[in-house]
């Protein structure tokens, strides 16, 4: 299929006119009437530049029963497009798409919009027969066209806009489908009738008659273990408002939301994997800004998670580019355990700290301009919290820089975490910068 453009004004060199472009993707074709530049040039200043009612429900019959064709076809995606008279969208099947631009281009030369109805009328399913009550055989060929689990697929789809159980299984020729109608959609839709405009109740009084075919019996459980069952009670109770997880998501959100959280909620809980193209020699690695390139991606993505979960704006490493000698050589120390990195210590070194005895309500004394390792910021992964691993990242440091617990240098505000860690570490108090 051919990719293209057709101008509708006769200056096609005008950036005023308006244009139809076609694009192609692997399920379907993407025809859009560009009327962006006339839309801004022909409207007075002050009106806003709404489409004609009639216009605007014929492109959304046209554009809503081609996309359920192309569903019906099997793409398993979603669409996206934008709204408003700037730009109009049809998604088309590559056989229908001269149709589709020639409904475009008369609804909007021509003020016809009679050819987006023969458009939406030509490519209807009915649904409404497919789901209409009572156990029934849908045969491919005869009753629908697409592969019987496409099609079943498109169906149960379908079924959940009604409110409906399908009941359905695909055989290799045909579909087999008893909708019905659980009870609390039923409740829903009549106590909500403006939601579910036109919706009617077709099918909690249906009865089989004797002439209805019978599905065969393939095993497994009994077909309907919700009959003659009584509907569930509901109770208002007081439960507590939580806005955001341990790790820092929100708790509220989409679906994608809820995958996105639950896999950011694994990798706080037990670490991210260390990756494959990294030997460790030890369960302790200190990257620089010198280090190579996949250890300062490492330590990038570890300083994600502290970010998240503290709201922090920004994370605790950045350096992505060559490597390069820092004057306050900052670093970061990654611990891993079980083929994951769980904890994380930022630091760099700095001279210039107060003393704090670490009593809540002390200030701060004694200026200090000894060069001091500084925690910038510690993160254990949950699973590992309050296992003496935050100890073990300021020992290392320590260590590492040659000096005591007592003489690392802690970042100001201390976390109460982090005041819990001083206090075990260094009981007699400690730099603060
Ligand atoms: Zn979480």
């Amino acid at each position: 299929m051919t990719e293209r453009r057709i101008y509708l004004d006769p200056d096609p060199l005008d950036p005023r006119s308006r244009k139809i472009d076609v694009r192609a993707s692997q399920w379907y074709a993407t025809v859009v009437l560009d009327r962006d530049e006339y839309v801004y040039v022909a409207t007075p200043r002050g009106h806003s530049p709404e489409l004609p009612i009639a216009y605007m429900e014929a492109v959304d019959r046209a554009c809503s029963a081609s996309m359920d064709r192309i569903y019906y076809d099997g793409y398993p995606g979603g669409f996206v497009w934008g709204s408003g008279p700037s730009w109009i969208t049809l998604f088309a099947q590559f056989s229908q798409v001269e149709t589709a631009v020639e409904a475009l281009r008369a609804a909007e030369m021509d003020h016809d919009y009679t050819k987006l109805h023969a458009f939406a009328d030509s490519l209807a399913l009915p649904v409404n027969d497919w789901l209409a009550p009572g156990e029934r055989e849908l045969v491919r060929g005869i009753d629908f066209h697409s592969s019987p689990s496409v099609f079943l697929r498109f169906l149960r789809n379908k079924a959940k806009g009604y409110g409906l159980r399908l009941n359905g299984r695909a055989t290799a020729g045909s579909v087999w489908v008893r909708p019905t109608l659980p009870f609390i959609a039923k409740e829903i839709r009549e106590r909500f009738p403006e939601q579910h405009p036109g919706w009617v109740d077709r099918w909690t009084d249906y009865v089989d008659s004797d002439a209805a075919p019978i599905r065969p019996w393939i095993g497994g459980r009994e077909q309907d273990l919700s009959y003659g069952a009584k509907p569930v009670q509901f109770r208002a109770a007081k439960i507590p408002e939580l806005d955001s997880c341990r790790c820092g998501m929100r708790l509220r959100g989409s679906s994608d939301d809820r995958k996105a959280h639950a896999t950011h909620h694994t990798a706080w809980e037990f670490g991210i994997r260390v990756p494959k193209n990294l030997m460790w020699l030890s369960d302790l690695a200190i990257i620089t800004t010198e280090s190579p390139i996949a250890w300062r991606k490492l330590a990038y993505k570890m300083a994600r998670w502290p970010q998240v979960e503290n709201h922090y704006d920004f994370r605790s490493w950045s350096h992505l580019d060559e490597p390069e000698v820092t004057p306050d050589n900052l670093r970061a120390y990654l611990l891993q355990a079980n083929d994951s990195v769980i904890g994380y210590l930022a630091a760099h070194d700095t001279n210039e700290h107060r003393h704090w005895d670490l009593a809540d309500d002390s200030q701060y004394d004694g200026e200090d301009d000894t060069l001091r390792p500084r925690i910038n910021l510690i993160w254990v992964a949950g699973t590992y919290r309050h296992q003496g691993i935050g100890g073990t990242l300021v020992r290392a440091l320590a260590d590492d820089f040659g000096c005591d617990i007592a003489d690392v240098s802690w970042s100001n505000p201390i976390s109460d975490a982090g005041r819990r860690l001083a206090r075990r570490l260094s009981p007699a108090g400690v730099w603060v910068s």
